[in-house]
């Protein structure tokens, strides 16, 4: 879609701190992130909603997820990773996964703005754990 900026992501039209990319997936880490490693998985493919992604599709981005998960959990010295499913500002599905160490770490409100160096400093990080 013409006007969407996670298409314009996807394309590499638009920079991103590019953590995982394939033919059909890009992990790239949120610019506001909830905790540190913050990173959003998204199809290349625009759909808008998580749950009307079609299959084979749907069940390889949760493959995609679960060892993005691992190397996450590495590089970030993470106890587990959270999942977070909103979608409210960017109409392109993409799940959340958010690197955390307490039950209260999920959390939306904890969102702060990253500079870009951080970003890429910890993108290297991560994709070293790839
Ligand atoms: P939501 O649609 O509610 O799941 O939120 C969209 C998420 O995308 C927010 O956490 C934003 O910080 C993040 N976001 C928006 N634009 C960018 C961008 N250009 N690069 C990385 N993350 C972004
Ligand atoms: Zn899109």
């Amino acid at each position: 879609m013409d006007d969407c900026i996670f298409c314009k992501i996807g394309a590499g039209k638009i920079p991103s701190a590019k953590v995982y990319e394939d033919e059909r997936f890009l992990a790239f880490l949120d610019i506001n992130p909830v905790s540190p490693g913050h990173t959003l998985l998204i199809p290349k493919k625009h759909v808008d909603n998580l749950f009307d992604i079609e299959e084979p599709l749907y069940s390889e981005m949760f493959q995609t997820a679960k060892k993005l998960s691992k190397s996450l959990t590495k590089a970030m010295g993470a106890k587990r990773v959270g999942v977070m499913v909103e979608g409210f500002l960017v109409h392109h599905a993409h799940v959340h996964l958010i690197p955390m160490n307490h039950g209260s770490d999920l959390n939306p409100a904890n969102a702060r703005k990253a500079e870009p160096a951080e970003l890429t400093a910890i993108a290297e990080k991560i994709r070293k754990q790839i």
